[in-house]
């Protein structure tokens, strides 16, 4: 399967290598693309702009909203493609997480339960005591 080098447009056999130049991943790399930004990356920089400019302006305007990039650990999902099968297994999982998780939602329930009713008893008998005294 033969590849566009994304530095030099050439086509080449494989998967190409990457390299990591001023925050922009460059990839697919021919072999050459990728010894030249190993050796000289501020050379590549200089010689191919387009490639940092592009990125950068994709990376902030289009794919990202604005608000996002104030607080990157926001992450907005708005579809999901998954094989069927993996869904199946994934949500197979889910189920079973989710025991765990109601036992222990089921415990503090009965606790609180129990807690709220010995203190209601408690105070109603109380009560009924010092009235029927
Ligand atoms: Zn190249």
């Amino acid at each position: 399967m033969a590849t566009d080098c994304l530095m030099c447009g050439k086509a080449f056999n494989g998967t190409g290598s990457s390299a990591h130049i001023a925050d922009v991943l460059l990839f697919p790399l021919c072999c050459d693309c990728h010894v030249q930004s190993d050796q000289d990356p501020q050379s590549v920089l200089r010689k191919y702009p387009r490639l940092f400019d592009k990125r950068r302006s994709t990376t902030i305007s289009t794919s990202m909203p604005t608000f996002v990039s104030d607080t990157p650990r926001h992450v907005i999902v708005t579809d999901v493609h998954m094989p069927f099968g993996s869904m199946v297994t994934l949500m197979v999982k889910w189920a079973l997480a989710s025991i765990p998780a109601m036992l222990m939602l089921a415990i503090t329930g009965c606790l609180a339960w129990w807690l709220t009713l010995a203190v209601l008893s408690g105070t109603f008998s109380g009560i009924v005591k010092t009235i029927f005294q």
